[in-house]
């Protein structure tokens, strides 16, 4: 079996400085003598959040009934409302929102009156969760609609006489994107696009599909909850080429050494000693 490694997989900006920032956080805390908080899951991979929760890292979701600590706000950042609510409480934070993330919120900040906010990305996803609930500069939380599928469009007829001010999910799946752009400025032509997704998904989308012209099969390295990483699975299914998305090498499947040409590639939150125990494994195996 020949093993091939995308050129362009791992951690990207964002996460790097999240994961260095959850180090400050616990060493502040330390030195306060206080506990270490990450508000959520500071980025969406099981081990390398292990890591941090074994040094003492506290999950929370929110200050009710928490003595206040040193607090992280995670990549993908938290909503006004909730990050006021720490501040509130006397938590300290120490704010790991990718720059990248942080500018998208400032752009919902900033709608016009005659404008109105439309997020494309995963009703759930911790990023769009943020976006969707910004203070405007008189304290008021902008009014935005989530836009998951095509077929959400149809619920925007309330605000047929706004302008959409459109800002995505940085990480959402780009063909989908694509599909629902072309509808809303099918329906709506002075529909906005106020952002993009993130250049460092678009780099490791174009890397894997450079990859797929020479793989038969491929294994996508990453968090099953990491949004990006299963946009990269599913940019494989949709070229009809084998996939498994695994978070470690304990999940190889058998069937992936039926093939001679395997690929691997790894989302932006995969760390590098992940994605070289898997491909550590899979050259013992295939000897
Ligand atoms: S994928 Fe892009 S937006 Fe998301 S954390 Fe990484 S650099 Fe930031």
């Amino acid at each position: 079996m020949q093993i091939y490694r995308s050129e362009v997989m791992g951690y990207c900006r964002g996460v790097s400085g999240v994961i260095s920032l959850a180090q400050t956080c616990i060493d502040m805390a330390a030195e306060k003598g206080l506990p270490a908080y990450s508000i959520g899951w500071f980025i969406h991979n099981p081990t390398v959040v292990q890591r941090f929760v074994s040094q003492g890292m506290i999950h929370i979701d929110g200050p009710a009934g928490i003595p206040p600590g040193v607090a992280l706000v995670r990549a993908h950042g938290i909503s006004d409302p909730l990050r006021k609510e720490f501040i509130d409480a006397g938590f300290i934070l120490i704010d790991g929102t990718c720059g990248t993330v942080a500018h998208s919120q400032q752009l919902v900040r900033m709608c016009r009156k005659d404008q109105h906010v439309v997020i494309v990305g995963l009703r759930t996803h911790s990023e769009v969760v943020a976006l969707s609930s910004v203070f405007d500069d008189e304290g008021n939380i902008v009014p935005v609609s989530v836009v998951e599928t095509t077929g959400d469009i149809d619920k925007l007829k309330a605000f047929s006489t706004s302008q959409f001010k459109v800002v995505v999910q940085t990480t959402f799946d780009s063909a989908q994107f694509s599909t629902i752009m072309e509808e809303l400025y099918f329906r709506y032509p002075d529909t906005i696009l106020a952002n993009r997704l993130c250049p460092s998904t678009k780099r490791r989308h174009d890397a894997l599909l450079e990859m797929l012209k020479v793989v038969d099969a491929v294994l996508v390295i990453g968090g099953k909850i990491s949004a990006n990483t299963t946009a990269l699975a599913r940019l494989v299914e949709s070229r009809k080429v084998p996939v498994w998305h695994i978070e470690n090498e304990r999940e190889i499947p058998e069937e992936i050494y039926s093939f001679n040409h395997v690929g691997v590639t790894a989302g932006t939150s995969t760390p590098e000693e992940d994605i070289d125990a898997i491909i550590r494994t899979l050259e013992e195996k295939s000897i």
